[in-house]
């Protein structure tokens, strides 16, 4: 599965289907890689689980503090702002700060 019915998010970062294609398009390059099936959807996992999860979790988050405003330590601005560095990186790549920043 891929896109939405993997992951569905909340709306407020606006990237699930930022997500969604990345998806696409990793999994496309890994079939063209003509590994075996399990080995090419474990990989895919690997690949796109901690960015997955990072969008999913901090639009979530965003919400949670649009909800409640005046959350001691909440700063929407700079968890949009770590979000979205975080997806102008490569697809590998997934900043740890964001998720810390998030957990915080
Ligand atoms: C209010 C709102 C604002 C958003 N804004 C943004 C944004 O600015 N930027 C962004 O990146 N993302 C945004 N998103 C998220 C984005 O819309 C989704 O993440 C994206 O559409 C997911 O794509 P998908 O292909 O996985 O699923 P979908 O777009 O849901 O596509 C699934 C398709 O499968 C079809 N389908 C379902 N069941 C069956 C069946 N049994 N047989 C055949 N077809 C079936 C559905 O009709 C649908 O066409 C927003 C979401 C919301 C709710």
């Amino acid at each position: 599965m891929i896109g939405d019915a993997a992951h569905t998010c909340a709306p407020q970062l606006a990237s699930g289907a930022t997500i969604a294609i990345e998806d696409s398009i990793v999994l496309a390059n890994l079939i063209q890689s003509g590994q075996p099936l399990e080995e090419m959807l474990e990989r895919f996992m690997t690949r796109r689980y901690e960015r997955c999860r990072m969008v999913v979790h901090n639009s979530w988050q965003f919400g949670e503090w649009e909800k409640t405003p005046g959350t001691p330590r909440a700063d929407p601005t700079a968890l949009i702002t770590a979000s979205m560095r975080a997806l102008a990186a490569p697809i590998r790549a997934i900043s740890k700060v964001i998720v810390q920043l998030a957990c915080n």
